[in-house]
């Protein structure tokens, strides 16, 4: 009889967001297949939780996913974590996800927590209809030809954003938004410093620029200007 793969979301900051059969799974299962490995010692000896682990992201991927689905499939217990929030989520896990599927291998998906969830919700950007991208693409003429396509949605679009490009990226996002869209900048999501910079792409631009820096992690959230006849 074949094992279970248990995709199992972590926090994404505040160590109190993990549930309690998160925990109870990672104590209970064979081995854990997590992304980078001091990453994820730090978080399970924080719990108290020893147990072997294999690393598997996206450089070791394909070497490691059938090594992964021969355990599955003889028996193995297998919990997939990524270092930050729910694996598959701009987070390794896709494959081994879909391999599972294609071999009948038994999977449990836990929920938990994710960045874009808790972004969205506190955003005050509508919630009904939403598109979460990811990362956009780096290249200047990519992204901005990805933003069009996503401007002529009425729906929150949501990505994740580098620190280091969020000021590129609300210019590009004037440009093609407009200056009276509504824009959210969650940052630091459940952590010490979390803020929600919300306002119109005009005013939360202006209020970033002034700033001295842009540190931490953060998720963009775009509605276009259109939203105040919803
Ligand atoms: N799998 C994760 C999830 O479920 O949210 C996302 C992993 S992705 C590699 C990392 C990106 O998620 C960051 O660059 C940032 O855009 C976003 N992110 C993760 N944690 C965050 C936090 N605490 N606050 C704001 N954004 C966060």
């Amino acid at each position: 009889m074949s094992g279970t793969l248990y995709v199992v979301p972590t926090p994404i900051g505040n160590l109190e967001d993990i549930t309690l059969r998160a925990l109870r799974i990672l104590k209970e299962c064979d081995l854990i297949a997590c992304e980078d490995t001091r990453q994820s010692l730090k978080l399970l000896s924080y719990f108290k939780i020893s147990k072997p682990l294999i690393s598997f992201y996206s450089y070791n991927e394909k070497s490691r996913l059938k090594g992964l689905v021969d355990k599955l499939l003889n028996g193995k217990k297998i919990a997939l974590i990524s270092d930050a929030g729910t694996p598959g989520i701009s987070d390794p896990g896709y494959s081994l996800i879909k391999e599972s599927i294609n071999k009948n291998i038994d999977i449990e998906v836990l929920p938990g927590a994710s960045a874009v969830i808790t972004a969205l919700v506190g955003s005050g950007l509508p919630t009904d209809g939403f598109i979460f991208c990811g990362f956009l693409k780096r290249k200047p003429s990519k992204m901005k030809k990805e933003l069009v396509e996503l401007a002529n949605l009425e729906k929150t679009i949501i990505f994740y954003e580098s620190p280091y490009r969020v000021l590129k990226t609300m210019e590009r996002i004037l440009e093609v938004f407009g200056k009276d869209s509504q824009i959210c900048l969650a940052r630091e999501l459940t952590k010490k410093f979390e803020e929600f910079m919300r306002g119109t792409v005009e005013e939360v631009l202006e209020s970033i620029k002034n700033r001295k820096s842009l540190l931490g992690e953060f998720v963009v959230l775009v509605y276009p200007a259109k939203m105040e006849q919803i």
